[in-house]
C-alpha cells in the first residue's frame, strides 16, 4: 500500500499532468485559479481548494475562487496596486533590498517613509497581521483567504510588513502570553514600531536546538542570561528578541528551558555581524554579558518554554510566497529569453538542452504551487499540516537552488557579472546573485536533512535511524 506521502505526491504530478497547462495557457504562470476560461475539472481528488469538506474519490477539483474569494482578491490587487511605493515595484530589478524591516532603519528618508507608507497602507486594512484572531488587530483572514492575500502581495513582489513580530512572536504571544505581555507588545507589532529578532541558535545548537546553553539565573524579580546566539537574522534592525534560554541546567534537556523576550539594546547585549558569501549584512552573532532582563518577560510558564518555542514553527506554513516567488521566476526568465535583449546573452541556441531544464523548472514551480494548494486546504479543513510542511519546505528551498542553477547555466559567461546595474548582467543579474545567496536556503528553518528525516519517520512511517 502507498502512503499518504507518496500517494499525495503521485496524484499530484498527475493532476498537473492531465490539466496540461504547460501547452494550453502559456507560460505566465500568475493566475492559477482566478481566470474561469481556465477552469479545469479533473477526475482524481485530493482536496477542494475553497475550503468545502474533502472530496471522495473521483469527485472533482473545483480550482478556481467562489465568488467570494474573488471579491477578496480583488480587494487586494485594488489595494497593492493603488499603494504600494514604488520603491516595492520590480524590487527584483531593482536588486538591494534587505526587506521592510531592514528599509525603515535605512538612512536614507525616501527608503524609511516607503516603509512608513505601505505599513499604513496594510494597517489601515488590518493585513499587517492577516492571520491574527480581530480582537488582536489582526484580519482574522481565514486560511484561504491568508492564501489568496499572500499569493496576491508575492505576485505583485510587495514586502510583508511586521517581520517575525506578526509571523511567530505575536502568535506565540496571543497564545502563551500574559494578558500584560498582549497590551504591550502587540500594538508595537502592528503599527511597525517594533520589529523583533529570534534568538534560539547557538554555536553548538542548530538541528539539536533543546542541547541550547545559554544561560539565565533567577536574580529577585530578574533574570541575569550570559552565553551566546548565533545566525540572528535582523538582530542589528529589531528592536526586541524572543530567546530561549536554559533555565534549569539539570533538568532533561527539554524541560529546562524557558521562552524569554528583552530589548534588544539591553545593557550587556552586543552583536557581531555575520557578512555572508553575497556580502550582505543579514545575521549576527549575539552575546549576552550579565543581561538583567524582569522575570515577567518570561512569556508561558519557567521551564516550558520548549513547548512555546515549538508552537511558534507551526504558524504560516504554505509556503505560498516561495511558490510564487519561483513562479515570478522562471516565467521572467522565459519572458527574457524570448526578447532580443535575451536572445543576445543566452545560451539556449547553442545549448538545446536548456530548453528541458526551463520546461523542467517550470513544472517544478508548479508543483511547488500544489504543495502550498495542498496545506493550505488542510489548515481551512482545521487539519494540522506536519510532514506536508517539511515537504513542501524542502522542495522549496532545493527548488530555488535549481532555478539558480538553470539561470546561471542559460547565460553562460554572462553569469560571471556580479553587478546587477552592469549593461552586461542578464536581468540585472538576479540568477547570479541568487546562485550565491540561495545557498544557506537549505539551512535556514530547518536543513534539508532534518526535512528528510520528519518526511520519512512521520510522512513514510520509517523506522528512526
Ligand atoms: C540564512 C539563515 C538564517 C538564520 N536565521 C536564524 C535566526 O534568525 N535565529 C536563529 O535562532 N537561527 C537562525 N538560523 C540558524 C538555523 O536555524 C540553523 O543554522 C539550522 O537549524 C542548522 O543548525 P546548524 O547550523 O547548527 O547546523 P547543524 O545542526 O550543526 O547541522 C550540520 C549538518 O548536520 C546535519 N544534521 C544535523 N542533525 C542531523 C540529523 N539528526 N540527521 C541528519 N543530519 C543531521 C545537518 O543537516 C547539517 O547538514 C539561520 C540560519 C541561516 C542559514
Amino acid at each position: 500500500m502507498k502512503s499518504p506521502l507518496v500517494s499525495g505526491l503521485f496524484t499530484m504530478f498527475i493532476m498537473y499532468a492531465v490539466r496540461g497547462r504547460l501547452t494550453s495557457s502559456g507560460l505566465t504562470g500568475r493566475s492559477y485559479g482566478r481566470d474561469s476560461s481556465r477552469a479545469r475539472h479533473v477526475p482524481v481528488c485530493v482536496w477542494r481548494a475553497s475550503g468545502a469538506p474533502a472530496l471522495e474519490m473521483g469527485e472533482n477539483v473545483d480550482w478556481n475562487d467562489s465568488p467570494e474569494q474573488a471579491t477578496f482578491r480583488q480587494e487586494v490587487r485594488t489595494v497593492i496596486q493603488a499603494k504600494l511605493p514604488e520603491r516595492y515595484r520590480n524590487m527584483d530589478e531593482d536588486g538591494e533590498f534587505g526587506g521592510w524591516q531592514s528599509d525603515r532603519k535605512s538612512d536614507d528618508p525616501a527608503t524609511r517613509q516607503a516603509a512608513i507608507d505601505w505599513a499604513n497602507a496594510l494597517a489601515e486594512k488590518g493585513w499587517v497581521a492577516p492571520q491574527w484572531p480581530k480582537e488582536y488587530g489582526g484580519a482574522g483572514l481565514s486560511p484561504m483567504e491568508q492564501f489568496i492575500f499572500r499569493q496576491e502581495m508575492a505576485a505583485a513582489g510587495a514586502p510583508a510588513v511586521g517581520g517575525m513580530g506578526v509571523q511567530m512572536l505575536g502568535p506565540t504571544l496571543i497564545v502563551h502570553g500574559s494578558p500584560e505581555q498582549k497590551a504591550e507588545h502587540l500594538p508595537k507589532i502592528l503599527s511597525g514600531e517594533v520589529a523583533w529578532c529570534q534568538g534560539y541558535s547557538e554555536p553548538g545548537s542548530g538541528s539539536d536546538l533543546a542541547s541550547l546553553q545559554t544561560r539565565a539565573v533567577r536574580d529577585g524579580d530578574d533574570w541575569v542570561i550570559n552565553g551566546q546566539k548565533i545566525w540572528t537574522s535582523g538582530a542589528h534592525t529589531a528592536d526586541w528578541m524572543f530567546a530561549l534560554v536554559r533555565t534549569d541546567p539539570d533538568a532533561p534537556k527539554h524541560r529546562g528551558i524557558s521562552f524569554v523576550i528583552m530589548d534588544r539594546h539591553t545593557p550587556g547585549i552586543s552583536l557581531r555581524p555575520l557578512i555572508n558569501m553575497g556580502w550582505t549584512h543579514g545575521f549576527n552573532e549575539t552575546f549576552f554579558e550579565d543581561v538583567r532582563i524582569p522575570a515577567k518577560n518570561t512569556v508561558g510558564e519557567v521551564n516550558r518554554g520548549w513547548y512555546v518555542g515549538a508552537s511558534l514553527l507551526d504558524f504560516e506554513r504554505s509556503n505560498i510566497q516561495g511558490a510564487m516567488s519561483a513562479r515570478r521566476t522562471i516565467s521572467e526568465l522565459i519572458a527574457y529569453v524570448k526578447s532580443d535583449a535575451g536572445k543576445a546573452k543566452s545560451q539556449l541556441e547553442r545549448e538545446p538542452v536548456l530548453r528541458h531544464e526551463i520546461a523542467q523548472a517550470y513544472v517544478e514551480s508548479e508543483v511547488l504551487f500544489n504543495f502550498s494548494f495542498r496545506i493550505i486546504s488542510m489548515q481551512n479543513r482545521g487539519l494540522i499540516p506536519n510532514y506536508e510542511a517539511s515537504t513542501s519546505k524542502l522542495y522549496n528551498s532545493e527548488l530555488v537552488q535549481r532555478l539558480a542553477r538553470t539561470g546561471t547555466k542559460v547565460f553562460g559567461l554572462y553569469s560571471n557579472v556580479w553587478d546587477g546595474k552592469s549593461q552586461h548582467a542578464p536581468m540585472n543579474a538576479r540568477f547570479t546573485q541568487s546562485y550565491v545567496m540561495t545557498v544557506p536556503m537549505t539551512i535556514a528553518g530547518g536543513t534539508s536533512e532534518i526535512q528528510r528525516n520528519v518526511i520519512a519517520t512521520r510522512g513514510l512511517g520509517l523506522p528512526r535511524g
